[in-house]
């Protein structure tokens, strides 16, 4: 399927590896210029030369996105180097689990800032350009706890959903400037995190997969799909 995403430039953030780049592979097989950050300088440059065997052109940012300074310098550089930004991939690590009564507040505020104002510093920054784009797609890779708590992930839980109920309410201010944006909800895949979690069950996700569906949401073609969270669990969740 052709995306329409040929030319058009995507920040894809914490995309080193697992998930989110797998989604700056997917676009960039479909034709789309990427900007990749994570903290790690070595291992962010071998996926940038991954993706860049493909052909695309990539521009690697080494930095912690959970900064509040971070998403604005990223999205600087990525238009001084490209000139625009059309796509905006929204990821970060996932917080350690815990149990609801036993995490702390530093912890509690912690995942706040990674999993939730992160996110929003990401969009505040790039609205400007993805509104200029006149295409502009946001996708936030969140995770399927948004539709059912996972026991032992508190942390987790809680700044989620505080995304979830944010990014809907943002999503409805955005219509009207023509930039959509939606939550894309990862179950069980296989990745580094899920290992470093306690291991992949038997059940999990192909992360190409994965980010083929990210892909889909940031295309030409879902120019009327907005505020909505897309769970790609398997069916691992009863939520409605
Ligand atoms: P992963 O395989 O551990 O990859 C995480 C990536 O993010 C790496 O490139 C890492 O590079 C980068 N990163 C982490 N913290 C960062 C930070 N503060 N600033 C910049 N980059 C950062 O994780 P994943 O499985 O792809 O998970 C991605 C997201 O989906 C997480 O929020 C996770 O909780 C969520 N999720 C995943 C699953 C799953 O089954 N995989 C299920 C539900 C939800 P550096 O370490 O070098 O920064």
């Amino acid at each position: 399927m052709d995306l329409g995403v040929a030319g058009r430039v995507a920040l894809v953030t914490a995309a080193s590896k697992g998930l989110g780049l797998a989604s700056a592979a997917a676009l960039a097989a479909d034709g789309a210029h990427v900007a990749i950050t994570a903290r790690s300088a070595e291992v962010l440059e071998r996926a940038a030369d991954e993706l860049r065997s493909s052909g695309a052109e990539v521009l690697a940012l080494p930095g912690d996105i959970t900064h509040p300074d971070e998403p604005a310098r990223v999205v600087g550089a990525v238009v001084e180097r490209f000139g625009r930004l059309d796509i905006l991939v929204a990821n970060a690590g996932g917080p350690p689990p815990g149990r609801a009564l036993d995490v702390t507040d530093a912890q509690m505020l912690d995942a706040v800032n990674a999993n939730l104002l992160a996110t929003v510093r990401l969009v505040r920054a790039a609205l400007p350009h993805l509104e200029a784009s006149g295409h502009g797609r946001i996708c936030a890779i969140t995770s399927y706890t948004v539709r059912q708590p996972a026991g032992g992930l508190a942390l987790s839980n809680l700044a989620r959903v505080g995304l979830w109920g944010w990014a809907k309410t943002a999503a409805q201010d955005l219509v009207e400037r023509d930039v959509t944006l939606n939550l894309i909800c990862p179950g069980p895949h296989r990745t580094d995190r899920m290992l470093g979690l306690g291991g992949v069950p038997a059940r999990a996700g192909d992360p190409g997969d994965f980010g083929r569906a990210v892909a889909f949401l940031c295309s030409s073609s879902a120019a009327f799909i907005t505020g909505t969270t897309l769970v790609v669990d398997g069916g691992a969740t009863l939520g409605l």
